[in-house]
C-alpha cells in the first residue's frame, strides 16, 4: 500500500510516534493508502518550520516576480503530473476521473498561475497629498497561514488556499481533510521540485479535533486561518481564533437555490441545473439543491429534469464515461441516506433516484416537500434535488432567501430586467444568471450568513493574506 507522508520543512516524514491511518477508496470500499497520523509534535514541527521560513528565509523577501516564476513552475509541474494527481483524487474520494482530469487539475494549476500574476501586477497605492507629504501603501505578507481544507475538492481546494497565500509571500501549514489527504503530499513534493524553499509549504495529516486541526487554530504563532468546511466547524474555528485575534476566512456550507422562470430557455435551465446538483455527486458547497420552477413550466421542467437525471451515467469513477461516482465515505453515505429516509417517511415524493449499491446514491429528485423540512433547510451534500413550484417573482426570491445559508443562487430567465432585479434581491455571495460555476478568479468568492465570513479571490485575497501598511513621508520642510 502507498504511504502518504507529512511534508515538514522540505522533508517527507512519518509521525514521530509512527502512527498511521488508512484512506479508503469509495469505489472498492477498501483501504488503498496509509497516511501518517499527525499529532501535537508534527503541528509544532510544521509551524516552527513555517515560522523560520517566514522570519528568516528568502520567501517573503523575494521579489514578487521571482515568487511568481516559481509558482508558475509549480503550475507547470501540476500539469505535467496531471494524470497521476487526477488518479489520486479519484481513488481517494470517488470523484469521476473526467472531473479530476478535466476540472480539478487544470483549475489547481490555474490558481497558481492567476495568483502569481495577480500579485506581480497589482500595484500598491500612492496617495496624492497637498500637505507636503508623500503617502504610499505596502501590502506586506501576513506571516504563517494555517490552511484547513475539506474533502470534496482535495487538490483544488488546497491550491485555492495555498496559491494566494504563497503569492503574497506567506508561508503555509496545510491540513488536508482526513478523508482525502493524499494529493496534498504530492503537491508539497512538486512545490519543492519547483524550487519553492523548504518550510514554505508544509503538510500535516490528521484529524480535525484537538491533535491537529484544532491545535493549529489555537496557536498564537499563526497569523491567518483560511478554512473551508462545514458551518459548525467554522464556528469552532472562529471561537478558537478569537483568543489570539487571528483573522479567519471561512468558506462554509450552502443550500443553493435555482430559480427557473417561465420565460427561461428550458434546455439551458435543465442542463445547468443538472450539473449544479449532480456534479461530484452533489458534494459541492455550491450545489443547486433547491430548484424553484415557475408554475407554467413546472410540469415540463420536472419531466425533462427527471429523465435527464435518470440518464446520467453512475458507476466506476475511474471510467472516463462516468458522470456520478460513489459518495466519499461510509459516514457521509449514511448521512445522505438519513435524508432519503426522511423523504420515505412521508416528507416528500421521490420521482427518481434513491439508494444505490455500496456508497452510491443515485441522482435523486424529490417533490412535494414542505418548506420547513430539513430536506429544504439543511445541507444534504449529496445528489438530492428538491423541486418546488412558485407563482410570482417575489415569492421565488423570498423562498430562495429563506435559509440560514447564502453562498450562491442561479437564475434562469430571458428577461434582462428581471435578471438584474432578482440578482439584487438574493442574499448570497454569487449569483449566476443562465449559467453555473463560471469562475473568474478576480471575482469575490464567499458567502453570507451560515455560508461564511470574508471573501477570497483577486484583490479580496490580497486583503486577507497581507497587512497593508501606510508610509507617510514628509517631503516639504516648509510645511508643518
Ligand atoms: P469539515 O468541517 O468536517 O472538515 C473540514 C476540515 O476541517 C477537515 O480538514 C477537518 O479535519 C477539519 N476540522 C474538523 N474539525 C476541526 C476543528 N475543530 N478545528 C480545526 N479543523 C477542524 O468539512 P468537510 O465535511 O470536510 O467538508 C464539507 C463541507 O465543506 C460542506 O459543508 C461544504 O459545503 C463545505 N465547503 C464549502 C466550500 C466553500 O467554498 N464555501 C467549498 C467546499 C466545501
Amino acid at each position: 500500500m502507498e504511504f502518504v507522508p507529512h511534508v515538514i520543512d522540505g522533508v517527507e516524514t512519518a509521525s514521530a510516534d509512527g502512527q498511521r491511518f488508512a484512506t479508503v477508496d469509495p469505489w472498492t470500499r477498501e483501504p488503498w493508502a496509509e497516511v501518517a497520523l499527525g499529532g501535537e509534535q508534527e503541528v509544532e514541527r510544521a509551524v516552527s518550520a513555517a515560522r523560520r521560513a517566514f522570519d528568516q528565509g528568502p520567501w517573503p523577501r523575494m521579489g514578487r516576480a521571482e515568487r511568481g516564476r516559481l509558482l508558475h513552475k509549480l503550475a507547470d509541474l501540476i500539469e505535467e503530473h496531471g494524470e497521476q494527481l487526477a488518479l489520486v483524487d479519484t481513488t481517494d474520494m470517488g470523484k469521476p476521473i473526467a472531473d479530476t482530469r478535466g476540472k480539478d487539475v487544470p483549475r489547481s494549476a490555474a490558481n497558481f498561475r492567476f495568483f502569481a500574476d495577480h500579485a506581480r501586477l497589482t500595484p500598491d497605492e500612492a496617495l496624492p497629498s497637498d500637505t507636503g507629504h508623500h503617502i504610499y501603501t505596502r501590502h506586506e505578507p501576513a506571516g504563517v497561514v494555517a490552511a484547513i481544507a475539506p474533502w470534496n475538492f482535495p487538490l483544488m481546494m488546497a491550491s485555492w488556499k495555498i496559491a494566494p497565500a504563497l503569492a503574497w509571500g506567506n508561508t503555509v501549514v496545510l491540513k488536508p481533510a482526513e478523508q482525502s489527504p493524499a494529493s496534498a503530499s504530492h503537491l508539497a513534493r512538486l512545490a519543492l521540485e519547483a524550487g519553492i524553499p523548504p518550510g514554505v509549504l508544509n503538510v500535516v495529516h490528521g484529524y480535525g479535533g484537538s491533535s491537529v486541526g484544532q491545535a493549529l487554530t489555537e496557536r498564537p504563532d499563526i497569523d491567518r486561518i483560511t478554512f473551508t468546511g462545514e458551518s459548525a466547524t467554522g464556528r469552532l474555528i472562529s471561537r478558537a481564533a478569537a483568543d489570539h485575534l487571528t483573522p479567519v476566512s471561512l468558506e462554509l456550507g450552502g443550500k443553493g437555490a435555482n430559480l427557473v422562470f417561465a420565460d427561461a430557455d428550458l434546455d439551458g435551465a435543465v442542463n445547468w441545473s443538472l450539473q449544479a446538483i449532480f456534479a461530484n455527486a452533489g458534494q459541492v458547497c455550491l450545489a443547486g439543491s433547491r430548484i424553484y420552477v415557475q408554475r407554467p413550466v413546472y410540469d415540463e421542467f420536472l419531466d425533462r429534469f427527471s429523465k435527464a437525471a435518470q440518464a446520467l451515467r453512475v458507476g466506476d469513477p475511474k471510467d472516463p464515461a462516468t458522470q456520478v461516482g460513489p459518495l466519499a465515505s461510509a459516514e457521509h453515505h449514511a448521512k445522505v441516506c438519513s435524508y432519503l429516509d426522511l423523504a420515505e417517511q412521508g416528507g416528500g415524493r421521490l420521482l427518481t433516484g434513491g439508494r444505490g449499491e455500496g456508497w452510491f446514491v443515485r441522482p435523486t429528485v424529490l417533490v412535494e416537500v414542505a418548506p420547513s423540512s430539513p430536506l429544504v433547510r439543511e445541507e444534504i451534500f449529496g445528489p438530492v434535488a428538491v423541486i418546488t413550484p412558485f407563482d410570482t417573482e417575489q415569492e421565488a426570491v423570498a423562498q430562495a432567501n429563506d435559509t440560514p445559508f447564502g453562498l450562491n443562487a442561479i437564475v434562469f430567465t430571458e428577461d434582462l430586467h428581471r435578471a438584474h432585479r432578482v440578482s439584487a434581491g438574493l442574499r448570497v455571495g454569487t449569483v449566476w444568471v443562465n449559467c453555473f460555476f463560471v469562475r473568474d478568479l478576480r471575482a469575490p468568492f464567499g458567502g453570507v450568513g451560515d455560508s461564511g465570513v470574508g471573501r477570497e479571490g483577486g484583490s479580496y485575497s490580497r486583503e486577507f493574506f497581507t497587512e497593508p501598511k501606510a508610509v507617510v513621508l514628509r517631503i516639504d520642510h516648509s510645511t508643518p
